[in-house]
């Protein structure tokens, strides 16, 4: 059985969402996972920040948008008929829901429910439409198996488990159609994989079921070498090892979520990427092997955060980067870069929630500064450390640039170099002109 997800891009459209169903129907049993269509969620997050305010009158004008949005998407969809007026409910219905959250206190469960309304929305057109031309497909509410663990981390028993009961029920049948992004938490409450994280439950259920292959199709040709939102003329790249996608999605590689290929990996489950609107292009295989050696692409990951000790007390001290990690633990606040010296240590961080108390704790160590502000630029491939000339071709790169922290070496697969966030252009044109534009 193969897991195939499409983004919102992807289903931007009634005529989009159309070819989604020309995609799919080859007879092969897959479970179908679904964003919501582009914007939806955007919408919602504005609703939700409107109710936070209290700013009723903004909400009532926010929710309209979203239902007209809606009621456009199902009049191309059907543009008549029984199904229309299915449809239309569909989204009557949802609105009636974010509705009833405007009259009492709005808290994070009233938030997350609301958010919940676009992939609810999305897939329920899907399997009305696949209905409306004959195509029959299983709805697998992922409410009723998809949850995080009081830690926010997946619950991979707990899916295993609800998926397999819920796909047990439907043995004759091929097609399946579930929610990204959308889960239950510890609490049983709805809750959410955070930001594009359709690409994770797709992912996670591939993991579930060992798939034999987990697509992500979206709105281009696979992974590329550099952040096309950024730089003209970069290329998909066919192949890529688990190691090097995941650097790439945990630093700043849009097109796949950052924790989406952790349980790809962990079930050895080729991933692959493909272009909804150019289904015959190759796209990028995701697997274990890596077809060749060298730097592959560059990524940018932005809004950083570096947090600098400066400590007599390290000096020849051991356990001194023990006591200073467990104040990240408390704050459960992830660290993505470290360097360290003599007498100083650097970390950056992304979330920044927690910055003031653990700046706060830190300080019973030494001094303490807070640089906001920049980007790490970071450098995938297969890097053998035992090959020569991959750092010393990217820091000749951007001579003209000043670095602020540098590191290589924790993995054959990674450089990161972090940037004030204004020189991160400069940086990514740079180094895509050095490392793929001459080479050529
Ligand atoms: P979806 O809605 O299908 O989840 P996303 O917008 O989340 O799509 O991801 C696809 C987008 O990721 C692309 O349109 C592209 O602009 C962006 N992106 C950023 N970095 C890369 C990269 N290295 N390769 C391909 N796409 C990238
Ligand atoms: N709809 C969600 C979002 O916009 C999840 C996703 O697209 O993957 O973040
Ligand atoms: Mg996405």
């Amino acid at each position: 059985m193969k897991v195939v997800k499409f983004g919102g891009t992807s289903l931007g459209s009634a005529e989009r969402m159309q070819n989604i169903a020309n995609i799919i129907n080859d007879g092969e049993k897959k479970i179908v996972v679904l964003s919501a269509y582009s914007g939806a969620t955007n919408d919602l997050v504005n609703i939700a920040d409107a109710l936070y305010q209290n700013d009723k009158s903004k909400a009532d004008l926010l929710i309209s948008h979203f239902l007209q949005t809606g009621i456009d998407y199902v009049s191309n969809l059907f543009p008549s008929g029984e199904y229309r007026t299915q449809a239309e409910e569909i989204i009557q219905s949802s609105v009636n829901q974010i509705q009833s959250f405007t009259l009492d206190l709005f808290t994070p469960f009233e938030e997350k429910s609301i958010l919940a309304q676009g992939e609810l929305i999305s897939t329920s057109l899907f399997h009305l439409y696949l209905q409306s031309i004959g195509i029959k497909s299983v709805f697998l509410p992922a409410l009723n198996f998809m949850r995080i663990d009081r830690e926010r981390e997946p619950d991979n028993f707990y899916i295993q488990q609800n998926l397999e009961r819920e796909l047990a029920q439907h043995k004759e049948d091929n097609l399946f159609i579930t929610q990204g992004f959308i889960c239950r938490n510890a609490f049983g409450e709805i809750d959410n994989l955070r930001r594009g994280g359709s690409d994770y439950t797709a992912s996670l259920i591939g993991a579930a079921i060992q798939a034999e292959t987990i697509e992500i199709w979206t709105d281009i040709d696979g992974m590329h070498n550099n952040d096309p939102r950024f730089i003209a003329n970069t290329k998909p790249i066919e192949q890529l090892s688990f190691h090097e996608a995941a650097e790439l999605a945990y630093f700043g590689a849009k097109i796949l979520h950052p924790s989406s290929i952790v349980p790809a990996r962990n079930k050895n489950i080729p991933v692959l990427l493909k272009n909804t609107l150019q289904p015959k292009a190759k796209g990028t295989k995701i697997s274990q092997e890596s077809n060749q050696k060298g730097i592959k692409a560059i990524a940018a990951k932005d809004n950083i955060t570096v947090i600098n000790i400066q400590s007599d007390r390290m000096l020849l001290a051991y356990g001194f980067l023990k006591k200073i990690f467990e104040i990240f633990e408390v704050y459960k606040t992830p660290i993505d870069m470290i360097t360290t010296s003599e007498v100083a240590v650097s970390v950056t961080i992304d979330d920044t929630t927690f910055v003031d108390d653990i700046v706060a704790d830190l300080h019973k160590f030494g001094s303490v500064t807070v640089t906001k502000n920049t980007s790490i630029i970071c450098v995938v491939g297969s890097l053998s450390q035992s090959s020569k000339g991959y750092a010393g071709k990217v820091m000749q790169s951007l001579s003209e640039i000043p670095i602020q922290m540098i590191s290589y070496g924790a993995s054959a697969n990674n450089i990161s170099l972090l940037v004030e966030a204004k020189y991160k252009q400069k940086a990514l044109e740079q180094l895509h002109k050095s490392l793929f534009t001459t080479q050529e």
